[in-house]
């Protein structure tokens, strides 16, 4: 199967009329049109999502879990085209869309194991003639809007625990990024679910968001994406008083002790900062590092950053593809602007690449003051800020100094200063000693304005259930 479908799917139909450009932002190459929805087109695919939720909710969870297994192997089977669909929209180099594949794969895995687990209890009752039951049920039709930097997994890390959970999905991806989320949906095998069990439609995110807060079949928003855009859906879902369920942005410390391994430490910083040219929610936004140690660090970590080879993401050997968008290189650019104008120091890169386009060079910046845009701000980007702190308090104090709390990294071989900083760090997720937060098994989300709920593991798949308590009464003996 390489022939990709690019229309809407809902209600196990594909239709729509091919009106948007999907452009490769290594290239500005057209490499796909996808249909422009709106509020209509939200309401049929809500239609079909609702008609769909009595036979799946009631569908048995092992047979659920069936489905979802032969939708694995089905994207196992297509991994390599999966990755190259992902890369040309989106840029990031083939390994690391190799790699996004199989994390995107890992979910629907997970929860194909885990719709069998979905458990009540007894509660002793506080009667003798009553028995107290809860039951955990499928909430009902969930709503998924997804962001453009990770195309595939974040669409299998809702839409895999929610089918698993018996609801019924509607999904709008990132119109920059659509096509692997389509691909993935053409991938789902529709003749083992009833029809509208999974709906993709693409289009005007403001218009289908409204109408999908709007309507009351729509009992969960589930959303990744900008902290902006998570408080609006908070507010337009107050009046139908729908359960949200977010992963906002990130302003992620990485804190540097002087007792780290620093090879480790650079090791941890080149995949956290870098990896998908710094547009990930979760990677290092600024790095505190402890003042004994903070020119051999720079240093070091500059010398590897000179290596990396920025390029087309399908070419061999390339580390770092294009930005996403001309306004992320003006984002990252303005950034820069400030810091520099501020005092800070260009150790290496700090414009945009010779290769034009959307191309950034990577950047460490020494001397950087916690006041700049760089450490208030998420920067979305491939730069590196350094700043250097002399006691553990102060880098504490710093690194909680921010409205978000998605994740928080450090480096020490100390054991009593890593469960003390772990416990006083403010933040969802805290990678000690290492950057590789994600994956299917772990509880993935942030505290303060960086989201509600959790993705992956058990949790995830609590969010799409509802609990129900039943009093089974009139059990008198005769
Ligand atoms: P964004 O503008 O918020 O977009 C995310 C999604 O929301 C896209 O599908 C977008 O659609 C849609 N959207 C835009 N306006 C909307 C509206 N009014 N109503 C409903 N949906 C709307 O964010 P982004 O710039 O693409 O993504 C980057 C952000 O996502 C960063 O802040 C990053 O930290 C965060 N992020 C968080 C996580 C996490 O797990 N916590 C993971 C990845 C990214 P269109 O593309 O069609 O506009």
């Amino acid at each position: 199967m390489t022939n990709w479908k690019t229309q809407s799917l809902v209600d196990g139909r594909w239709v729509g009329s091919l009106e948007s450009d999907v452009l490769n932002p290594a290239t500005g190459a057209v490499v796909g049109r996808v249909p422009n929805n709106g509020e209509a087109g939200a309401r049929a695919a809500v239609d079909a999502a609702a008609g769909a939720f009595p036979p799946w909710s009631q569908t048995i969870a092992k047979q659920r879990g069936r489905v979802l297994r032969q939708w694995y192997d089905n994207i196992v089977a297509h991994r390599e085209q999966l990755a190259r669909l992902l890369t040309a929209e989106q840029g990031k180099p083939l390994a690391e869309a190799r790699g996004e594949i199989d994390y995107a794969a890992s979910f629907v895995e997970f929860y194909a194991e885990e719709s069998r687990r979905i458990h009540g209890e007894t509660i002793p009752s506080h009667r003798k003639d009553a028995r107290i039951l809860v039951w955990r049920q499928s909430i009902g039709v969930c709503a998924a809007i997804t962001p453009w930097n990770f195309p595939a997994a974040m669409v299998t890390r809702k839409c895999a625990p929610a089918l698993a959970a018996g609801c019924t999905v509607v999904l709008k991806p990132a119109m920059e990024t659509p096509l692997t989320a389509l691909a993935l949906a053409q991938l789902f095998p529709h003749d083992l679910a009833p029809a509208g069990a999974l709906n993709v439609i693409t289009g005007d995110a403001a218009a289908i968001g409204k109408a999908w807060c709007d309507d009351p079949r729509v009992r969960l928003v589930s959303f990744t994406g900008s902290t902006e855009i998570g408080k609006l859906l908070i507010r337009q879902s107050a009046e139908t008083v729908k359960k949200l369920s977010l992963e906002l942005g990130g302003n992620a410390p990485f804190l540097v002790f002087d007792d780290a391994d620093l090879d480790a430490a650079v090791d941890g910083a080149i995949f956290s900062k870098f990896r998908n040219m710094g547009q990930t929610c979760i990677c290092a936004n600024r790095f505190y590092v402890q003042a004994d140690i903070y020119d051999r660090f720079a240093e070091t970590l500059a010398n590897r950053v000179r290596d990396m080879v920025v390029g087309d993401g399908t070419q061999e050997g390339v580390t770092q593809g294009p930005l996403i968008s001309v306004d992320a290189v003006a984002k990252v650019q303005a950034h820069l602007d400030d810091a520099v104008a501020g005092g800070a120091r260009i150790v290496c890169g700090g414009k945009p690449h010779d290769l034009g386009g959307t191309y950034f060079e990577p950047t460490v910046l020494a001397d950087v003051e916690p006041t700049m845009r760089v450490c208030r701000e998420e920067t979305f980007g491939p730069v590196a800020p350094l700043i250097c702190f002399d006691h553990e308090a102060d880098a504490i104090a710093l690194a909680n100094a921010s409205r978000s709390g998605l994740a928080a990294y450090f480096y020490t071989r100390d054991i009593s200063r890593a469960i003390r900083c772990a416990e006083q760090l403010e933040a969802g997720m805290v990678g000690v000693n290492s950057p590789y937060l994600s994956c299917e098994a772990a509880p993935f989300g942030g505290v303060k304005e960086s989201g509600l709920g959790r993705e992956g593991g058990r949790d995830g798949i609590a969010e799409f259930l509802e609990t129900k308590y039943v009093l089974l009464g009139g059990l008198e003996a005769p």
